[in-house]
């Protein structure tokens, strides 16, 4: 099946009801016919649920229409994206390693690495994300993972998954990309080498901002070894947020494509436009990385970053003016978003660091929704002037 299909047609086994549309099962435990089957579904014997912290028709239904996206063996899935990443470093990494990175990940990531890992003796080692020469120098004998994000957060700079995933491999790291900005409809980072990815699911899989959650896709061997911690701490998601985000599945592509038109054709508007310093989206041609954007992705994504002249005045003013589109955290969402990284997600760092990462005085990042084009530039437009 194509993936159109899979993310219509997937679905649980349907109950004894033969209902449609797959039921919200919302239960902490589940019970067994014997002490005989209690036993042997305990004990991994036999196959079955046993209580919701493990999982949930709904959890596992979710899970598994995901890995069937990313061309992954297995699935766990979590109550966010950042408990899908701490479970990730929880089960496999332990005192006394390191985790090499690229700088330009999400700020809680970061907030991660720099600290909480610290105070368990795990250090973490950046990165540019442009310098993969530099990469293979960093690595030391404690290394034990490789960890990126392409595209970038908030500077949609793109990172070489294949040369990646060859110096992971060639020093024995396991190899974990964070695809929440581009989605297994425009990029497949286990096809580039990947051994794990990892999604917020409160992204573009819900898609309409509603419900938070997060998934982990691998290999069977790995993703056993993260269940295992997993199960045991207790990240786990509501059976009605994976209900939710397993609907969502649905018109995940449509929307993709529709999220994917609207930014290109938000990006080559603004790239024209007098009150605008410099443009950067993956598809378009003046982007310092397309060439390996357009290796691999199959659509350049939501996300639009723009430096308004001016800085971070003219940054703060923009989104004053604006009527129509949102300021708000979210991303992915069906309705544009306007944030401004200098004056708020990034303000704390000083302007050294925000430089860093790519965040320029003036920068403004755009999450195109799935209005119409003209409604969006119209109030981006009238903001700009
Ligand atoms: C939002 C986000 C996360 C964290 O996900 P939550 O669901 O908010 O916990 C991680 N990585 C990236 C790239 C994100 O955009």
């Amino acid at each position: 099946m194509k993936t159109e299909t899979k993310l219509v047609r997937t679905q649980a086994e349907r109950s004894s009801f033969k209902e449609h549309s797959v039921p919200l099962y919302m239960t902490s435990s589940y019970i067994f016919d014997s002490a005989e089957q209690m036993a042997a579904t305990f004990n991994d014997e036999e196959d079955g649920y046993i209580y919701s912290r493990y999982s949930n028709p709904n959890v596992t239904e979710f899970g598994d229409k995901v890995a069937e996206l990313e061309g992954a063996e297995a699935s766990w899935v979590t109550s966010s994206g950042m408990s899908a990443i701490f479970s990730t470093f929880g089960a496999l990494i332990e005192n006394g390693d390191e985790i090499l990175s690229s700088r330009s990940v999400f700020g809680s990531t970061h907030r991660l690495f720099t600290e909480i890992f610290p105070k368990w003796g795990i250090k973490t080692n950046y990165v540019p994300f442009d310098r993969l020469d530099l990469w293979e120098a960093a690595i030391t004998d404690k290394t034990k993972i490789l960890y990126l994000e392409t595209p970038t957060n908030p500077g949609v700079d793109i990172i070489d998954m294949e040369k990646a995933g060859e110096i992971a491999k060639k020093h024995n790291l396991i190899f974990v990309v964070d695809n929440c900005f581009a989605t297994p409809i425009n990029q497949r980072p286990i096809d580039f080498g990947a051994d794990l990815v990892i999604h917020s699911a409160t992204k573009y899989f819900d898609g309409q901002g509603r419900a938070m959650g997060g998934v982990i896709l691998g290999a069977d061997k790995l993703i056993s070894e993260i269940q295992a911690f997993a199960r045991h701490t207790g990240p786990s998601i509501s059976p009605f947020n994976a209900w939710v985000l397993s609907k969502s599945l649905e018109t995940l592509s449509l929307r993709v494509e529709k999220h994917n038109a609207n930014a290109f054709e938000l990006a080559s508007r603004l790239e024209a436009h007098s009150q605008v310093q410099f443009v950067k989206y993956p598809f378009l041609e003046s982007h310092p990385q397309y060439e390996i954007a357009k290796r691999q992705m199959s659509g350049g994504g939501g996300l639009v970053t723009f430096e308004i002249k001016g800085g971070l005045e003219k940054g703060r003013e923009f989104l004053n003016k604006l009527k129509m589109l949102s300021l708000t955290a979210n991303l992915g969402d069906s309705r544009s978003i306007a944030t401004h990284p200098a004056s708020t997600t990034h303000s704390k760092l000083t302007e050294e660091d925000r430089l860093s990462v790519g965040i320029t005085p003036g920068l403004i990042r755009i999450s195109a929704g799935l209005e119409h084009i003209d409604d969006i530039w119209s109030d981006i437009e009238n903001a700009l002037s």
